[in-house]
């Protein structure tokens, strides 16, 4: 590439790939070296809050963003990780005409955190509800990315699953925070599809 101007909106497929592949591309380097540093694990977390109406949207970042800040405030939370890297995603429910805003996130984890600082599914989502200060409990998802190497399979061969694993997490991580095809539909202007532009715009500006 020679050279080009980008509007860098979040909602231009152009841009967003662009951005995408530049994030994949940096989260692959800290990947290796803080397996290099630290040979840290990994763990996925997915955040949530209950679907919201456009209006909402925007204040509901917000509030997520400071919910997160609590979150990451916790001892029990910076015991346990080395670090993290965060994505906001939005989707949307066009039949409810609602938007689901998550986080995912990628975690590097201290080699005894699957000992005794081990976080279960059901305390990461109780932590989340104190800090996004909820009335209800919201779904909360948490995965390991890299398996311990089984006894029985050759070292080599694992290594290579584990960099697969790791690999799909970095590129799970880096994606857009809307799918543009998803969001917004077909190339019509529609009242749906104005909501949605509306709506995203601004809040992932
Ligand atoms: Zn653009």
């Amino acid at each position: 590439l020679y050279q080009a101007h980008f509007c860098k909106v979040r909602l231009c497929p152009m841009c967003a790939w662009r951005r995408s592949l530049k994030i994949a591309y940096h989260n692959k380097l800290i990947v290796e070296e803080a397996n290099r540093q630290y040979g840290c694990g990994w763990i996925f977390l997915t955040l949530t809050v209950r679907n919201i109406e456009g209006e909402a949207l925007k204040p509901t970042i917000s509030d997520m963003m400071k919910g997160w800040n609590r979150l990451f405030g916790y001892k029990r939370i910076k015991t346990a990780t080395l670090g993290y890297f965060r994505a906001l995603e939005i989707t949307k429910n066009h039949e409810a005409d609602t938007y689901h805003p998550h986080f995912h996130v990628l975690l590097p984890v201290k080699r005894n955190y699957f000992g005794k600082n081990y976080i279960k599914q059901a305390e990461w989502t109780s932590l989340w509800k104190r800090a996004m200060k909820l009335d209800y409990t919201p779904i909360v998802d948490i995965r390991r990315v890299k398996g311990k190497a089984k006894v029985d399979a050759e070292q080599i061969e694992s290594d290579v699953r584990e960099a697969m694993m790791e690999q799909k997490a970095v590129l799970e991580i880096s994606k857009y925070p809307v799918k543009d095809t998803d969001v917004v539909r077909g190339s019509k202007v529609t009242d749906d599809n104005l909501n949605t532009v509306f709506y995203l715009d601004d809040a992932l500006s």
